[in-house]
């Protein structure tokens, strides 16, 4: 068997599309377009050719899109400070901070001075929290990419064993979360899993998000499991996931690229919450208003 590739691009362009629709028409009512900030606390190679696509595809679709730059060496309470003056500021309709941050710097602090309604990546408790209620908040991006995948790709995930690897609260434990709330039954793998290639055989549906290439290979797989790769490893120069995919491809049915999968998706839905943020502020409605 060789797996269908599920590849990211298309999809983050039917998204895309929608979100200049959106924009254009909040422009006619708002007379503004939406805003996004992105704070910086010193300049880190690999994570600013992130971010600095993410403003590329921003300007694309008519958001305005900016950094906010602090050094390296700012305090914990300058960040906070700059982040809640851009939740007072009503041209900025989201914020994302650039991650890891300083080890000077307590993330939770940095998280609880975001604005949930700006919240657009879905670090903040309430976000995380609406999201374990099954409520509708912000999700962050990656684990949100890494279920709205496998929904576009008509990949039932009802009533499906699938297993998560990576607990992390940006990427694993959110990606469960959707799974469960899709129907499917789940288990979350970490560092501490005794027995991950049984976990791993049992698996309909594989997320794996821990940061380790090679991890999974397609002697773990069950003969037709759909897997998702939301690694991302430079090896040699060259970009790939925490899967083997030269084996995983003859064991699976279908599988994420990496580069290609999951990681336009991932930017392209950040600009959908920014679009839903600044609609959602325009109108005044709180964050958790409509159940899901
Ligand atoms: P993280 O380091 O916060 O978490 C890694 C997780 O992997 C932890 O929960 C840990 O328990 C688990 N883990 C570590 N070793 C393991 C092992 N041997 N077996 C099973 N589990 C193990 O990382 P993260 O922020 O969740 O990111 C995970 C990966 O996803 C990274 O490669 C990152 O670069 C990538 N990522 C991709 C996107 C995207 O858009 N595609 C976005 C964000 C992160």
């Amino acid at each position: 068997m060789t797996a269908r590739l599920l590849e990211g691009g298309p999809i983050a362009a039917e998204i895309r599309d929608a979100v200049a629709e959106d924009v254009a028409s909040f422009i006619r009512t708002e007379s503004r377009p939406p805003g996004l900030r992105v704070v910086i606390v010193g300049r880190d190679a690999p994570s600013m050719v992130y971010l600095e696509r993410i403003l590329r595809g921003c300007a694309k679709v008519g958001i305005d899109a900016g950094f906010v730059e602090l050094e390296g060496e700012a305090t914990e309470a300058t960040v906070t400070g700059t982040i809640r003056a851009l939740n007072d500021d009503p041209s900025v309709d989201g914020v994302i901070v650039q991650m890891p941050l300083p080890p000077t710097i307590r993330l939770r602090a940095v998280v609880d001075s975001i604005d949930p309604a700006k919240d657009i990546d879905g670090i903040h408790p309430l976000n995380a929290g609406l999201l374990r209620l099954g409520y509708e908040g912000f999700l962050p991006a990656t684990a949100h990419a890494a279920v709205e995948i496998l929904r576009r790709s008509g990949i039932e995930i009802e009533g499906r064993n699938a297993v998560v690897i990576g607990r992390s609260p940006v990427v694993g434990m959110p990606a469960a979360f959707l799974l469960v709330r899709e129907d499917a039954t789940v288990t979350v793998c970490h560092s501490r899993t005794t027995d991950l290639a049984a976990h791993v055989a049992n698996a309909d549906i594989v997320v794996v998000a821990v940061g380790r290439p090679g991890l999974i290979t397609g002697s773990m797989l069950k003969p037709g499991a759909v897997v998702v790769d939301v690694g991302i490893n430079l090896v040699e120069g060259r970009l790939v996931g925490d899967v083997d995919f030269a084996s995983a491809v003859e064991v699976a049915s279908a599988i994420t690229p990496v580069p290609g999968g999951v990681g336009p998706l991932t930017n392209a839905l950040l600009l959908s919450h920014l679009v839903r943020a600044a609609q959602r502020q325009a109108d005044d409605q709180p964050v958790s208003s409509r159940g899901v």
